[in-house]
């Protein structure tokens, strides 16, 4: 789901994007004549491979993360702040590099953690 930028309202709008067993709900609205505000949820399973065996097994994902979206390039440093340049907020892009970053993560199955504990 693409929008462009100038045309996010001003009030709240809901969103609802579905990936394989992940799902991801939120708000946007426009903040200001630049930002966009995303408000979102993020739950559900997705496969990872454990840091210590290998192996692939089911995470579960239940997260909340609030993004700033930016038209252009922001002269502010900002790590939750996204700049778009191309003047259309990309959700998809959004949600994909936020499952990407959590996969990213270090994980560890269950028989890893339980060894690990012991
Ligand atoms: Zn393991």
């Amino acid at each position: 789901m693409k929008i462009e930028f100038r045309k996010i309202p001003y009030t709240k709008s809901d969103f609802n994007i579905a990936d394989d067993l992940l799902i991801c709900e939120g708000t946007f609205f426009k903040e200001s004549n630049r930002i966009v505000a995303v408000d979102m949820t993020l739950c559900g399973q997705t496969m990872v491979d454990c840091d210590i065996c290998g192996d692939t097994f089911s995470l579960s994902i239940d997260e909340k993360q609030k993004f700033k979206v930016y038209d252009g390039l922001s002269e502010v440093e900002d790590l939750d702040m996204i700049e778009c340049q191309d003047h259309m907020v990309d959700f998809d892009e959004i949600v994909h590099s936020e499952i990407s970053s959590i996969k990213s993560d270090y994980h560890y199955c269950d028989k890893c953690k339980n060894e690990k504990q012991e």
